[in-house]
């Protein structure tokens, strides 16, 4: 970006804003730079961390990374700019809201030869590497070393490529994730040099498959029901209404709900067969529809022990049972025991990288840090899925630990968003933070020096493109308020407003867009959320 349209933006912005990272230039960083680990999930709801508290809390979902939590800061208002896979990711590697590094959707094109940070680490002396779930098409740039699951990847016998070319793993992928990392810290990466590892993990995402140690962990235990599972959506607009993401009709009964029937099994054999005569292995490779059929024998073996009894009850009683209340409860309960064994996995895999850099002694030296490309909806609203500006999708977890930097079991409650993990990790480096990123470095945060002139407001879009017939839609939140503007299919051309008031109703189950008591807060909301888009220089008509 031209260096003068950026200083135009800035004096458009006023002076309340914050102006962070604009070419900055810090002096040359000593030879003992801090190497930065950065474990990234996806689709790791801040509900399903036990240190975030909650419904959840009391099953302990995650005791590695409450751990990691305990020993660094927990970020308590931490929210991505769009809630969705890929443009998020794209987001971590340019710092920048998607209308700008151009990933708006899940899509086929990505262009890798923008400025990213790793690029601006290796140029720092850094050696960069990615190990798992990247989710961005296009041949990586910017990085040392990578090994990355293609597309969606697999749970089971999951696909890499890298620098050794295509090649099929067996096991469970997290811990593969885990293996190769933990292989690169041990051998394969240059000791002179600091390092940026990202260790990314597919897990929790769709389709939820639990390692095999994991599919019993919570086969007994009742997950605790959010209260706004059967939600109506009264005072909401069309889109809470008209999405395609509810636990009660939206859920498959084999891929996602798992009731894996005789003629699943027969529709695979004959499959197979026929794959086998074209010379293929895996008559569902590339879609996630035949997860269940990755396994090896003996893994499905594991895991019908556990399931089958479940199964058969459950498919005894007819396809219409599952719409019942009592049915719709049972899928919740299903999602939920797949969606947190899930976890489970990736949490071992914190704990198995904890434990290396302790025993090596690099824990000193190292940042840890754990984040999702967004959050994720656990029933609340009825929903699976993500995408929306609503809290549970909107937020995602952030943790750091920074020995000797971080204070151990602090919070921070400032504003912050994906846009500004780049510039965190450039800082940290002692690299220079090009003009054109658009968030704010966390270090000063982190060293719990929240600068005076902090974020007060937060921007979002959503583009409305792919699956779940989420409307487009954009919208302004501060800590207490929230205004969003809804566009696209069955919604007038002027968008349909929703505003909530996260203090009295937490849940934002009462749109209070026409509440007289509000008129003046929406209305300057408004002016705020044409400012922002300004400042971010968002282009007209985007994102409808
Ligand atoms: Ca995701």
């Amino acid at each position: 970006m031209n260096r003068r349209v950026f200083l135009k933006g800035i004096s458009a912005v006023g002076a309340a804003s914050v102006v962070c990272g604009a070419g900055r230039l810090r002096a040359a960083a000593a030879k003992d730079r801090p190497n930065i680990v950065w474990i990234f999930s996806d689709d790791h709801a801040y509900q399903a961390i036990g240190t975030y508290g909650g419904r959840l809390q009391k099953l302990n979902p995650t005791p590695n990374i409450d751990k990691l939590a305990s020993a660094g800061m927990r970020f308590d208002k931490s929210y991505v700019g769009n809630s969705i896979c890929a443009p998020s990711r794209g987001t971590l590697l340019t710092g920048k809201h998607s209308h700008l590094h151009g990933m708006i959707a899940n899509g086929p094109r990505f262009d890798q030869g923008q400025q990213t940070f790793p690029k601006l680490l290796q140029k720092a002396g850094y050696q960069t590497a990615m190990i798992g779930k990247i989710h961005l098409p296009g041949k990586m740039q910017g990085f040392d070393y990578w090994d990355v699951l293609p597309g969606q990847g697999d749970y089971y016998q999951p696909q890499f490529l890298g620098s050794k070319g295509n090649h099929m793993v067996p096991g469970y992928v997290s811990d593969i994730i885990t293996d190769k990392s933990l292989g690169w810290l041990e051998a394969d990466r240059d000791k002179s040099k600091p390092f940026m590892l990202m260790i990314h993990h597919k897990a929790p995402h769709r389709n939820w498959l639990p390692a095999t140690r994991h599919v019993g962990k919570y086969e007994d235990v009742e997950i605790p029901e959010p209260d706004n599972l059967f939600d109506d959506y009264a005072t909401r607009g069309v889109a809470a209404k008209k999405q395609t993401m509810t636990i009660a009709r939206h859920l498959t009964h084999f891929s996602d709900l798992m009731l894996v029937t005789q003629q699943d099994r027969d529709a695979y054999a004959a499959k197979a067969k026929k794959a086998k005569a074209a010379g293929k292995k895996h008559p569902f490779t590339g879609g996630e529809r035949g997860a269940y059929f990755r396994m090896t024998d003996q893994q499905r073996a594991a895991w019908d022990k556990i399931r089958e009894p479940s199964n058969q009850k459950i498919l005894a009683k007819g396809p219409k049972w599952l719409s019942t209340k009592e049915g719709i409860k049972w899928r919740y309960q299903r999602y939920m025991k797949d969606y947190l064994g899930a976890i489970a996995g990736v949490d071992d895999s914190v704990g198995r990288v904890l434990d290396y850099l302790k025993k090596t002694g690099m824990d000193k030296n190292t940042i840890v840090m754990y984040s999702s490309d967004q959050g994720f909806y656990l029933g609340e609203h009825g929903w699976f899925d993500k995408r929306f500006m609503y809290k549970e999708s909107f937020r995602t977890p952030l943790i750091a630990k920074w020995p000797g930097v971080v204070k151990p079991g602090s919070t921070n409650t400032d504003l912050v968003q994906n846009i500004d993990w780049a510039e965190t990790f450039l800082d940290i480096a002692g690299a220079p933070i090009p003009a054109d990123m658009q968030g704010c470095s966390l270090v000063p945060l982190l060293k719990g020096k929240t600068p005076a002139n902090w974020r007060k407001t937060l921007y979002y879009q959503y583009f409305g493109r792919g699956a779940h017939s989420v409307r487009a839609h954009e919208g302004v939140a501060d800590k207490r308020y929230k205004l969003m503007r809804f566009m696209g299919r069955d919604i007038p051309k002027e968008g349909q407003w929703e505003f909530y008031d996260i203090k009295t109703d937490p849940g934002e189950m009462k749109n209070a867009y026409s509440a007289p008591e509000h008129a003046e807060r929406i209305a300057t909301m408004k002016i705020e959320l044409q400012r922002l888009k300004k400042q971010y220089k968002v282009p007209p008509g985007v994102p409808g």
